[in-house]
């Protein structure tokens, strides 16, 4: 547990240098320098509250942390060091060492493009390019023992357990075929409408690293059908989706971060969804700790990884 935030130079004379943060570090742990666990840090942030210029060796110390905030967790003083981490960058990036650093071109992208790569919005749509024909969900298809019976519930004297079950999972699709022999058997990715369907109650946010780099395709690939074969009721922000901010933060542009989460939150809003539900855990963690703070005030909208999502339906039924 934490102690509130007090401003970086306050902070930095709180630390008693004790190292205990130096056991837990990963990047201590790969580099082994002092400069590069968070003790060493702390010594540079408080240069750097003092507003002292802090050489490139130390920006790029700075710069190295996760942000994984294994530190702030066994601190016995009780720092938010994350805090001191993105306070100690907002300072150097006020003071241009994001130049120094091979950083502004990271910056430069995210301002022209939003997104991480540079690339065309666009490009968040490719890999849907070649998504397969998907199998529709078990309440879509011919299912002689649970003709009749809602996926959601509204059970006829036939419907099973599975069925009962599934009623307790919101947002799947209420299906009740008038005949199980005329409910097609798959989804065609064109019949998906994954680009910014108004009304749809979950918006999946795929994210920079999973919808521009070809390697994370799969992931949004199998996320789709995931969502596709439970019958909910997704789409995505489409082109519309811009970086989820974390990098903004992780750069010291706090303001610009809060720029792309009033955006990405008023996109989702705008189609009246729900849910928001991510694959990437930094997408995760800002949609559902940061913006609210950015924003200053309560989303009203759920925000679930992917992971949480699939436990629900597997405990529902529903996959
Ligand atoms: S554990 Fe806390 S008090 Fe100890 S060196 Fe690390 S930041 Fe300073
Ligand atoms: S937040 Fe940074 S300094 Fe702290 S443990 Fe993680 S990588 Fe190390």
């Amino acid at each position: 547990m934490t102690a509130p935030y007090t401003g970086l130079d306050q902070e930095t004379r709180i630390c008693a240098h004790c190292g205990y943060c130096q056991a837990v570090c990963p990047v201590y742990d790969a580099l082994g320098w002092e400069s590069s666990g968070p003790r060493g840090r702390m010594t540079a942030a408080h240069s750097i509250a003092g507003r002292k210029p802090a050489d490139a060796q130390a920006s790029r110390r700075i710069y190295e942390c996760t942000l994984c905030g294994a530190c702030r967790e066994v601190c016995p003083t009780r720092i938010d060091t994350v805090a001191a981490w993105l306070e100690t960058r907002k300072r150097l990036a006020e003071a241009g060492a994001l130049e120094e650093l091979p950083l502004g071109r990271l910056r430069d992208n995210l301002a022209a493009t939003h997104n991480v790569t540079g690339d065309a919005p666009e490009n968040r749509l490719l890999w849907q390019e070649n998504l397969e024909p998907i199998v529709k969900p078990v309440s879509e298809r011919k299912h002689p023992e649970r003709s009749g019976a809602s996926f959601c519930g509204a059970q006829s004297k036939d419907a099973t357990l599975h069925d009962a079950r599934s009623a307790s999972f919101d947002c799947v699709r209420h299906t009740t075929p008038n005949s199980a022999q005329d409910a097609p058997l798959r989804s065609e990715p064109s019949d998906l409408a994954l680009n910014g369907r108004r009304g749809a109650a979950i918006i999946y946010f795929v994210g920079c690293v999973t919808g521009l780099y070809p390697q994370g395709h799969p992931i949004a690939q199998a996320m789709t059908e995931l969502l596709t074969r439970a019958g909910a009721d997704s789409t995505t922000l489409g082109d519309e989706e811009s970086c989820c901010g974390f990098p903004y933060l992780g750069l010291g542009l706090p303001a610009e971060a809060a720029q792309v989460a009033a955006h990405n939150v008023a996109a989702a809003i705008a189609l009246g969804a729900q849910k928001i539900v991510t694959t990437c855990p930094s997408c995760y963690h800002v949609w559902r700790d940061v913006y609210p703070e950015l924003l200053g005030e309560p989303l009203n909208l759920e925000v679930l990884h992917a992971s949480e999502l699939l436990a629900r339906w597997v405990t529902s039924g529903a996959i």
